[in-house]
Formats: C-alpha cells, structure tokens, sequence
C-alpha cells in the first residue's frame, strides 16, 4: 500500500472563506479570485507536491497570483545606462508644471478645439502655436505625434509623386526604424540623392533641381558625424537656391532645441531660431529630446506652408491629443525664464548636474552597495561618461560618476550579467550598462537616493551559491 497520498486540498468554497481569500476578494472580487484560487489548485494537483495544503495557504497563492497580474507592464525603471534621453526608457521625462496640466485636461472637459471668447469652433493647435512663434521667431506652426510623422506630413505635402532632394551625406536611419529613404516612400515622394557620403557641394543640388523638385531637404545626422575629408553646404546657400526655383527648403533639426546650450557649458547645438535665421522655411523638431516634453512632432516656419501642411488629410492622422497639447503648452511657458529653467526642467537638470555631486552620490552610496553584494564583488567609484541620447549631439558626452561593479577574483561566465539582470528583477528595476565585464551604474540620472537604496534590500541573487 506505498499509493502515494492523493491530493486533497479544501474546497473552493472553503479557500474563499478564508482571512486571505477574503482578502483577496476585497482587492480583486469575487470572480477574478474564484479564477485564481482554481488555477492555484490545478498547478498542485499537476504538480503532485503537498498533498494537504491549508485553505489560507493556497488563498496566499492566488493572491500573489492576482497582485501579480495586476502590476502595469509599464513602470518606472531607474535609469542609470548613463545615457539621458533614452529612446527605450521613454526620453525626457516632464516637467512638474507639464504633469499637472496633463492632470487638470483629463480630469475635466477643456477648450481643446473651442474659442471660448466667440463661443465657436476653435483650433487644437493654437495653443502651442502662438508659444512656438513667440519663442523661435517662426511665423506658424503646426503639430503632430512626433518628429517622424513632422517629416512623413511635410514630404507628403510638398513632395508627394515628385523629387525630395537630400544629399547622400545625410540620409540617415536612427533607432526605431526611422530611415530617411523609406520614409520617402511612404510620403510618395522620390528620393533624389545628391553628391556622396562624405561631399555634397551646391553643384550636386543645382544640378538635381527642377521642374521635378517638390522640396530641398536638410537633415540633422543626429546619430552620427561626417568627419575627415568632407564638405556640406551651408543652410543660407541651400535656402538660396530653393527660393531660385520656388520650392521649399526644409531642415530637419531632429532634437530641435530653443535655447543655446553653450549657457549650461554644453556644446551649443543648432536651435530652430538658428535653422529659421538660415533661411529655412521649415523647421521639423521633436518635442520629448532636448526640448523635454511629451512625445510630439513640431513644424514650425512660414504661413502659406504650415496652413497647406494642416489640409492634408494626414495630419488628422497625426494629430496630438489633448494630454500632450496641455504637456507641450506647459513645458515651452518654461523656456520664458532661461535663468530658471534648468531647475524646472528635469532633461536640462540631469544635463547640468556636476560631476563633482555625482562623485559625493557615488561614495555615499558605495558602502550600502558592497555590503549588499559580499565579499564577492568589488566596488568602486569610477569616472565615466553620460551621453546626452536619442540622436542629440552624438558625440557630446558629460563627465559623470559611477559605481563599477566587479566579480573579485575569478570572475564564473556570465556573473556580471547575471548580476545586471538580479538588479532588473527588483520591484523598480534598475537599468546599468556592461562594460569589459563590469557593471556600471552612471548616477547622472539618479535623483531619488532613497528609491535606489530600497532597491538594493530586496535584490535576490540570480539563484545557487548567491550572488558571488
Ligand atoms: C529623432 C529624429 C527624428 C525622429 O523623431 P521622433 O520624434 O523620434 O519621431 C527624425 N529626424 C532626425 C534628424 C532625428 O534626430
């Protein structure tokens, strides 16, 4: 009689009876409980382990279970790649003044498309337009989802079964499968490629310009630099030339920022008052890289182009939405006051943070973070360098501090990363880079101490012999 003992958990019934089970129906109901506790019940009956099990305890598991599937797949994460507009970590994050006018405008109905005044229909974009005009000197301006769809509207509208003139220098791809040539293709308009990699002269454009020519096109290499024997030609010139032959000359800034960063001891960067000064007569720019906003594409330049630009069908397509209307409006009111705008902003805080604060952040945290990871591990506080990210001066980088994580001694295949991925599962998981075999976390992006130090009591090692 060595029949192993048959599985005989409490009734259903019984399981939701319980202190936890009540619990758990308080949090989630009754339905979605009864869901859980039964799966919770088939998983131990195929599993064949602990053949009595008290009705709390499988109550407790259905309850994990269901706070579980409640956490939102999208969560904060601490960013310390050391890289600060990360495309995969959502890029800038917003203003305290941009969160709440995105509270107010989804918890009440607004003036989205309403002259309050004349008590008729309004314009969604004259909120930010007047700001945008006022701030870069841009006669008008218009906005969509984001700068891909900036480009994708104005190719579409000036160029559409007819040529856009890039040099071959400039035809870019940047991350997220935004290339330049297919997004021609999808705007139907025909990609006219002129002079080569590294040189284009105004011949290569003078020669490609025609009766065919629907735009002229400057595009930011934003991810990348052009360096040794090159040439390319200056915007004025470029301008020039379209004005010749009546077509538009657009440039495409990518980040697009409005304010000289040359104030902050950063490289300066070529502003959209800089590219409309250059006589472009379209400016595309992002509204969440330099700019610190939400996600959105702005179009800004002359009257007759931006008001075509608003008849095309597309760009109620495109459109932006309330939330990050009421975003956008509240981040530009910040760039009125340059003197404080690097404290509001929290893009242009993180920039500017000196090296030195970091350094004191390193060597306060250090402590608490060799005495989590044991005598197998080493850390140290190191220099190392933050990059500003999403295409925004691809070669600046900002002298920053870091912690580097080390195996001591004989380092086992695969420690560090199983190091970076036990930081991943905590409950705010925590984003390092590797580097020849070492974890760095760069504290550029670390304001919230505390949050990080929370972190690190509830970091589990990767299974087996613990972390080391
Ligand atoms: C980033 C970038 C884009 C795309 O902008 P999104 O806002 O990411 O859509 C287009 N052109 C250039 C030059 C860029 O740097």
């Amino acid at each position: 009689m060595n029949r192993p003992e048959r599985f005989r958990p409490p009734s259903v019934d019984e399981i939701l009876r319980s202190g936890e089970g009540a619990l758990a129906i308080a949090r989630h109901g009754r339905a979605e409980t009864t869901q859980a506790v039964r799966q919770v019940l088939e998983r131990m009956r195929q599993s064949g382990t602990s053949p009595s099990v008290s009705a709390d305890a499988v109550a407790r598991m259905a309850l994990d279970l269901l706070e579980a599937r409640e956490r939102p797949s999208q969560r904060p994460v601490i960013n310390l790649t050391g890289t600060v507009l990360h495309t995969n970590l959502g890029r800038a994050l917003l203003a305290e003044e941009a969160i709440q006018a995105v509270v107010t405008a989804m918890r009440a109905p607004t003036n989205l498309e309403y002259e309050i005044k004349a008590g008729q229909r309004g314009e969604r974009d004259a909120h930010v337009r007047d700001l945008i005009r006022e701030l870069t000197g841009a006669e008008d301006a218009v906005l969509v989802n984001n700068n891909a769809a900036a480009v994708l509207l104005v190719l579409n509208t000036f160029a559409k079964d007819r040529e856009a003139i890039v040099s071959r220098g400039e035809l870019i791809e940047i991350g997220g499968a935004f290339r330049m040539p297919d997004i021609m293709a999808r705007a139907g308009a025909i990609l006219r490629e002129v002079g080569t990699t590294n040189r284009t002269h105004l011949r290569d454009y003078a020669e490609a310009i025609g009766a065919e020519t629907g735009l002229l096109l400057k595009v930011h290499t934003s991810n990348y630099v052009v360096q040794g024997f090159t040439a390319e030609v200056e915007p004025p010139e470029l301008a020039k030339l379209a004005r010749t032959h009546g077509v538009p000359f657009v440039d495409d800034l990518g980040s697009g920022t409005l304010i000289d960063f040359a104030r902050w001891g950063l490289r300066h960067e070529k502003t959209v008052q800089d590219a409309l000064k250059g006589g472009a007569d379209l400016v595309t720019f992002s509204g969440d890289k330099l700019l610190g906003g939400p996600q959105a594409g702005i179009v800004a330049g002359r009257k007759d182009l931006i008001a075509k630009l608003a008849k095309n069908p597309l760009k109620r397509a495109l459109r932006l939405d309330k939330l990050r209307l009421a975003a956008l409006e509240a981040t530009l009111r910040l760039y009125r006051d340059p003197d404080r705008l690097a404290e509001r902003l929290p893009t242009l805080r993180l920039f500017t943070r000196k090296a030195a604060e970091l350094h004191a952040l390193a060597e306060k945290l250090r402590p608490a973070l060799a005495a989590t990871l044991g005598a197998g591990w080493s850390v140290e506080t190191v220099d190392c360098a933050s990059q500003i990210g999403s295409g925004a001066l691809p070669l600046e980088t900002l002298p920053s501090t870091g912690l580097a994580i080390k195996p001591v001694g004989k380092a086992s295949g695969g420690a560090v990363e199983a190091l970076a991925a036990a930081f991943r599962t905590v409950p705010v998981p925590v984003i390092g880079r590797i580097a020849q075999g070492t974890l760095i976390f760069d504290l550029r992006c670390l304001e919230d101490e505390a949050l990080f130090a929370a972190q690190l009591a509830t970091l589990k090692p990767g299974g087996g012999d613990g972390l080391a």
